[in-house]
C-alpha cells in the first residue's frame, strides 16, 4: 500500500486515526498490540519495561509516559491504518491538539473501572472542535470493578454521547454484536484468533447490548427500523452500514472493549476502524482561505495544486523534519514549495513515510497522507505549504501561551551560547516552550505548561547536549488588570538641539482604561478628536496612537506584567505640526494611558487551573482539607467504588509540586490533571 513510485494511493483503503485517552487508561498498552498484530513492530514493549516501540524518546521511557505524537502505520486486512499515539498529560496538550487537526478519526480508551475521567473529558471537546468521528475501547476489563455498561452510562452522562454497544467482553471473550460471533484470544499474545458463532447462552447474556445497539441502528435507517419493529434480523452489513453512517456524521459513538495487557479485544477493535471510521475522503472538506481571506474549499484530490498542513517540527536525528499532512494535490522530492503564511518559498529535499523511530524514503506523497518532510528550513508548526503560483491559507494550529517559567543560567559564556541554539530548535519543536529575557534583571526564564514540561526540557539538554544548566525555582506567569476606571493624559515635549539644527517632538493626549470581565483580552478604542479642529493626521500618525496605546498594555505598574481584561480608549490627541511626529504621539499616548492605568488601581492575575483530584476514599478528608488551604474551589466531589474525585480550580501558584505532596497524603495512590482555565485574581 501507499505509496510507490507514480500513483496516488487509494484512499478509501487508509484510515488516519489518533488513540487518545486519560493517563494510564492503557493507551501506549494497546498501541503496541496494534502494532504487533499489523507486523509493525515484532515484538511488544510493555510499558513498565520502559520498552514501548511508541514511547522512543528517552525521557519519554524514563518517566514511563508519551510525550511526542510519533505516527506509524499499520497494514491491516489491506488497509493502512495511520495510528498517532497522542499524550495523555495535561502539560503536552499542544501535540493532542496537533494530532486532532490531521487526524481522521480517533479511538478514545476508557479505564473500565473508571469510565471518564478529567483527561478524557479535554479530548472529547478537542475531538468534538474538529468534528472528529469517535469510538471507544473500554480497557481493563479485567480488573475487579471493570464495567462496560457503567463506562457507556458515563460517555452518556459525563459528556452527553451516544454510546452504542458493538463488541462485549464477557469474561476473556470478546462478543460481537453485529456479526454475532465470540472472539477467543489464543497463543501467547493473543495473535491466535478462534471465532465461532455466538452460542444461545451467551447471547442472552449480552441481549441488553445487542438491543441497544439494534435500536440505535433502527434510529439511523428507515429499511432497519421496519425489520427492528417486526422483531426481524437485519442483515449485519446494513448494521455496519447504518453504524458508519451515523458514526461518521457524529450522531453515536461506537463502544467496544477488552483487556490489552492480556492480548483481548484488540483485532476486533481494528476491524471496526476499518468498518466505522472514515477514509480521507470520507471526511468534509478542508477549509482554507485565500491571500484576502476568502473561503475556499480544499477538496482532497490529488491532482489537484498542492495543499499542505505543517503540524509537528521533530529534529531526528540532529536534522530538522517537518510532518505534513496533504490535503490536496501531491507532492515530490525537489519540488519548491510556497509557505503561504510568510510567502517565504523552499524546496522539499526528501519525503519519508512514517514510523516511529524508523524512516522510509518515497518518491512521493498525495493528498490525504501524512508523511515526513527533510530539507525544510523555514517550515513550522501551523504553517500552509502549497503550490507557489495557488497559495491558500489552512486552518493553523492553536498555541497557548505558558504559564509557568524557570530562571535558569549557564557556567560559561560559551554553554551560554550553545544553551541559546538548542532551546532555539527546542522551540521550533514545541511553541509551548518559550525562552524570554528578563528586561530588567537581564537574567532567562524558560517558560513552559507545567513542571513536567520544563523538566523534560531540562533532561533533554543535559542527555542530548551535554549542557549544564543550573534552574531557579519555578514561577507562574502573571498579568495584570485593573479595577474600575481610570482618566489620564499627558503633554509630551522635548527639543534637541544638534549642531545647527534644531528638532522639536510634541504631543497631547488623554486616554480612559475601563476594567472589562476575566478572560476578555484587550479592546481598543482607537478614534480620538484630533486637535486643532480640521488637523489630518497621515497614516504612520494613526498607527502611532495604536502602537502608543499597545506600548502601555504590555506592562502593568505592578510587576511589569502584560495587562489584560481592560477597554483602552485614547479620546483626544492634540498635535502641533510637524513637531507631532509618529514617534511624539506614541509617546504621548503611551505616558496617557499609563497615567489612566495608574489612576484606576491594579490587581495581579494568575494562572489559574481546572483540576481533577482522584484520591482513596479514606483519603479525602484530608485531600480536601489540603486543596482548601491552597486556595482551591472545590465544585463536586464525587465518590464511587472507595475512589473519590474532586473537581475544583485551583491557583497554579499553589499546585506547584501538588504531585509529591498529594502522593504522600495517599500512599501514592492519588492523581490529578490540571488544564489551564484562565488568568484571575486569587
Ligand atoms: P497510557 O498512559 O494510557 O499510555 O497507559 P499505559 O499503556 O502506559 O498503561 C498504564 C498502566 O496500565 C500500565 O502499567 C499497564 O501495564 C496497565 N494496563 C494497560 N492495559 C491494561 C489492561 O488491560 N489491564 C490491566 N489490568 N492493566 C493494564
Ligand atoms: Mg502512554
Amino acid at each position: 500500500m501507499p505509496p510507490s513510485k507514480g500513483n496516488a494511493p487509494d484512499l478509501s483503503h487508509v484510515r488516519n486515526i489518533g488513540i487518545a485517552a486519560h493517563i494510564d487508561a492503557g493507551k501506549t498498552t494497546l498501541t503496541e498490540r496494534i502494532l504487533y498484530y499489523t507486523g509493525a513492530s515484532h515484538k511488544i514493549g510493555e510499558v513498565h519495561d520502559g520498552e514501548a516501540h511508541m514511547d522512543y524518546l528517552a525521557e519519554e521511557q524514563a518517566h514511563g509516559i508519551t510525550i511526542m505524537a510519533a505516527v506509524t502505520q499499520c497494514p491491516w486486512k489491506n488497509h493502512v491504518i495511520q495510528v498517532v499515539d497522542t499524550p495523555g498529560h495535561v502539560d503536552f496538550t499542544i501535540e493532542v491538539e496537533r494530532s486532532m487537526r490531521v487526524l481522521d478519526g480517533a479511538v478514545i480508551v476508557l479505564d473500565g473501572v473508571r469510565g471518564v475521567e478529567p483527561q478524557t473529558e479535554t479530548v472529547w471537546r478537542q475531538a468534538t472542535r474538529f468534528d472528529l468521528p469517535l469510538m471507544f475501547f473500554v480497557n481493563k476489563m479485567d480488573r475487579p470493578g471493570a464495567d462496560f455498561g457503567r463506562s457507556m452510562e458515563s460517555v452518556q452522562k459525563r459528556l452527553g454521547g451516544e454510546p452504542v454497544p458493538v463488541c462485549v467482553p464477557v469474561g476473556d471473550e470478546v462478543v460481537h454484536l453485529v456479526d454475532k460471533e465470540v472472539y477467543r484470544f489464543e497463543g501467547e499474545r493473543g495473535e491466535q484468533l478462534q471465532v465461532r458463532p455466538c452460542e444461545p447462552e451467551l447471547w442472552e447474556e449480552v441481549a441488553e447490548f445487542r438491543e441497544a445497539m439494534l435500536l440505535a441502528a433502527a434510529d439511523l435507517d428507515d429499511d432497519i427500523a421496519e425489520i427492528v419493529l417486526e422483531d426481524g434480523e437485519p442483515e449485519p452489513e446494513a448494521l455496519w452500514a447504518a453504524l458508519r453512517k451515523g458514526t461518521l456524521e457524529r450522531k453515536i459513538h461506537p463502544f467496544l472493549g477488552g483487556t490489552a495487557l492480556k492480548n483481548q479485544g484488540v483485532q476486533p477493535l481494528l476491524d471496526s476502524v476499518l468498518k466505522l471510521l472514515p477514509s480521507p475522503t470520507q471526511r468534509p472538506q478542508a477549509s482554507g482561505t485565500d491571500m484576502e481571506g476568502n473561503p475556499v474549499p480544499v477538496s482532497m484530490d490529488a491532482k489537484g495544486p498542492l495543499a499542505a498542513l505543517a503540524f509537528k517540527v521533530q529534529l531526528i536525528d540532529g536534522r530538522r523534519h517537518v510532518f505534513v499532512r496533504l490535503y490536496r494535490g501531491s507532492l515530490h522530492p525537489g519540488d519548491n514549495v510556497l509557505l503561504a503564511g510568510t510567502g517565504e518559498t523552499e524546496r522539499v529535499a526528501r519525503i519519508f513515510d512514517i514510523d516511529a523511530n524508523k524512516k522510509k524514503r518515497i518518491e512521493a506523497a498525495y493528498a490525504g497522507q501524512i508523511v515526513l518532510l527533510a530539507g525544510m528550513r523555514k517550515a513550522t508548526t501551523g504553517d500552509t505549504i502549497c503550490q507557489v503560483d495557488e497559495p491558500v491559507l489552512l486552518e493553523s494550529i492553536q498555541t497557548r501561551d505558558p504559564v509557568l517559567g524557570l530562571a535558569i543560567e549557564t557556567d560559561s559564556t560559551q554553554d551560554e551560547k550553545k544553551l541559546l541554539e538548542v532551546l532555539q530548535k527546542f522551540q521550533e519543536e514545541d511553541p509551548t516552550l518559550v525562552l524570554e529575557e528578563d528586561p530588567e534583571t537581564g537574567q532567562r526564564i524558560l517558560r513552559g505548561m507545567g513542571e513536567l514540561h520544563l523538566q523534560i526540557a531540562f533532561e533533554r539538554l543535559e542527555r542530548e547536549f551535554k549542557l549544564k544548566i543550573r534552574a531557579g525555582k519555578p514561577a507562574v506567569v502573571v498579568r495584570e488588570s485593573i479595577l474600575g476606571t481610570g482618566q489620564g493624559s499627558s503633554e509630551f515635549h522635548r527639543v534637541f538641539e544638534q549642531e545647527e539644527a534644531r528638532i522639536e517632538m510634541r504631543a497631547n493626549a488623554t486616554a480612559q482604561v475601563e476594567s472589562l470581565p476575566r478572560d476578555t483580552g484587550i479592546e481598543f478604542v482607537l478614534s480620538p478628536t484630533i486637535e486643532p479642529d480640521g488637523a489630518q493626521l497621515k497614516a504612520d500618525q494613526l498607527q502611532s496612537i495604536e502602537d502608543g496605546a499597545r506600548d502601555a498594555a504590555t506592562s502593568g505598574p505592578l510587576q511589569g506584567a502584560q495587562l489584560q481584561d481592560l477597554k483602552i480608549q485614547v479620546q483626544k490627541v492634540e498635535t502641533f505640526g510637524p513637531a507631532s511626529s509618529p514617534q511624539a504621539i506614541r509617546v504621548a499616548v503611551a505616558e496617557a494611558v499609563r497615567k489612566a492605568i495608574a489612576s484606576a488601581g491594579s490587581t495581579l492575575l494568575q494562572p489559574v487551573m481546572a483540576t481533577e483530584v482522584v484520591v482513596p476514599e479514606e483519603s479525602l478528608g484530608g485531600v480536601l482539607g489540603d486543596l482548601q488551604a491552597r486556595g482551591a474551589l472545590i465544585h463536586d466531589t464525587r465518590t464511587e467504588l472507595g475512589t473519590a474525585s474532586i473537581t475544583c480550580d485551583a491557583p497554579l501558584q499553589k499546585l506547584l509540586g501538588y504531585t509529591t505532596d498529594l502522593r504522600s497524603m495517599t500512599r501514592g495512590r492519588g492523581q490529578f490533571t490540571m488544564t489551564f482555565d484562565r488568568f484571575d485574581a486569587v
